[in-house]
């Protein structure tokens, strides 16, 4: 048996990452086994249907190097792959289950059933529908259709006994069925409910394996009634917990969690972001590795590793991952993306940015933090001269008044402005000076740069800045140093 799988996401928005963690489960399940992985819009909830959706998840699964076997722009045996191309078979389907007794036309308005509901609700029980339409004869009903009347199709849940399924994660689920409501199958538009269009769906394209959300978990019985009347057998199912923000609440872009795009906008790698997000809800048998390539977590997927608890999306981790990945980039990679970030807080006819990408690479954690830790190089900042005390390098504003007359003229005096030049120069004046290398190095470097923390030392610093900025710099502070 070939397996098959399905991402079967509604068009309703952004992909969010718990879609993106589901569609990445679903398409490492189907690659460990051989088997096809298969993209279907699930767009039959018109209402919800955000412009520009369906375009925006081809983009991310494939940015995500998703790759679908099968889908509604790549093609495939089972299409169209988009439900609303696929609105003339569902009907055929239910009117099949309606004879088979399956299922049933309902007549009721959505007024008649807003007011039942309201009923039901002020005694305290929860409604359900009351079966009504149930009792028309089929005949009767037949003619009010050809004659005009608006109508649903409803599935005819027994009354009686039990409904159930086999979870991988779960297992055994089985509801009463007098708990059961008759869902609709079949709007009054035509167009099916998911409730029937799954099941529709996932048997014509025959789908082996199901991996979604646990808010199906408890409508899976119902739908597996809907297998038994056609006498279909059903895929196997893996419901996957709920990604959270924190204890109390669901991820939700709603209250400005990132989506796929957003991270990756925000420069988070795809690979760190496909790492951890594969490890939200699974862990890899024996071994404490965390890292993982795509085709490395192919190879390594178990659906038995999966967690049947929430995961907490712990963002400061997803930015450890993505530094890791940063940190392991070759530096070629690294400096195309770090480029475009860098020229954004300074101008690339001014500064080496390829050396100083070179000393960013190791301290990335995200490529939007790297304007923010360069900037300081485009204009001094302001900054306070407690900056100069330092215990451990034994400095405060006396001593870097001392270092700094020191280092001028040493400076001064370099006309080759490497950072080598740099280095000797100033190293070789110090020992006389009686001062020790830091008092007069983190003086310097907080002279030029105005900054506690650099992307590196003070003749690196220098060199990037230019002789005549630097000494500009150094000038500017030791003026300050002498007013403070
Ligand atoms: N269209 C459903 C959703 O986006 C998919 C559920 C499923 O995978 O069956 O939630």
């Amino acid at each position: 048996m070939e397996v098959r799988t399905r991402f079967a996401p509604s068009p309703t928005g952004y992909l969010h990452l718990g879609g993106l963690r589901t569609a990445l489960y679903t398409y490492l399940f189907a690659k460990k086994y051989g088997g096809k992985f298969i993209l279907r819009i699930e767009d039959t909830d018109q209402e919800r249907e955000v412009p520009g959706a369906v375009d925006l998840i081809y983009k991310s699964l494939r940015s995500a190097g998703l790759d679908y076997d099968e889908g509604p722009d790549v093609g495939g045996d089972y299409g169209p792959y988009i439900q609303t191309q696929r609105r003339d078979l569902y009907p055929k389907y239910a009117w099949e289950l309606v004879e088979r007794g399956g299922a049933y036309p309902c007549f009721c308005t959505r007024e008649d059933i807003d007011a039942a509901r309201k009923e039901a609700e002020a005694k305290g029980e929860t409604y359900k529908y009351d079966k009504r339409c149930m009792h028309i004869p089929l005949e009767e009903a037949k003619r009010r259709i050809a004659a005009g009347e608006p109508y649903v199709i409803r599935q005819n849940v027994p009354t009686t006994g039990k409904a159930s399924f086999d979870d991988i994660l779960y297992g055994h689920v089985e509801v009463d069925c007098d708990t059961l409501d008759d869902n609709v199958l079949i709007k009054a538009d035509g167009l099916p409910t998911y409730n029937f269009a799954n099941v529709i769906d996932d048997h014509l394209m025959h789908i082996t394996h199901v991996m979604r959300g646990t808010e199906y978990l408890s409508s899976a019985p119902k739908y597996n009634l809907l297998y038994e009347a056609f006498g279909w057998t059903p895929p196997i199912y893996v419901h996957l917990p709920v990604v959270m923000k924190d204890a109390s609440r669901k991820l939700s872009k709603r209250y400005g969690d990132p989506s796929f795009e957003d991270l990756l906008e925000m420069g988070y790698l795809k690979d760190a972001i496909i790492n951890f997000i594969a490890l939200l809800g699974w862990s890899p048998k024996d071994t404490d590795n965390e890292f993982f390539t795509l085709d490395e977590l192919v190879k390594a997927f178990d659906e038995h590793g999966l967690n049947k608890s929430p995961s907490i999306f712990d963002m400061t981790k997803l930015t450890w991952f993505n530094a890791e990945y940063m940190r392991k980039l070759p530096f070629e990679t690294y400096y195309e993306k770090a480029l475009p970030w860098l020229c954004k807080a300074l101008d690339p006819e001014k500064f080496d940015l390829r050396r100083l990408a070179e000393l960013l690479q190791s301290r990335t954690e995200v490529l939007n933090r790297l304007p923010e830790m360069v900037d300081f190089l485009a204009a001094m900042p302001d900054y306070d001269v407690a900056l100069y005390t330092h215990k451990k390098m034994k400095t405060n504003p006396e001593v870097a008044v001392k270092a700094l007359e020191l280092a001028k003229p040493v400076l001064e005096g370099i006309s080759d402005w490497s950072e080598a030049s740099l280095h000797d120069a100033v190293m070789a004046a110090i020992p006389e000076s009686g001062m020790k290398n830091g008092q007069v190095l983190w003086p310097l470097r907080i002279a030029i740069t105005g900054r506690e923390s650099t992307p590196g030392g003070a003749f690196e610093m220098a060199y990037l800045l230019g002789k005549d900025e630097t000494l500009r710099r150094l000038d500017a502070s030791l003026e300050k140093l002498k007013n403070a």
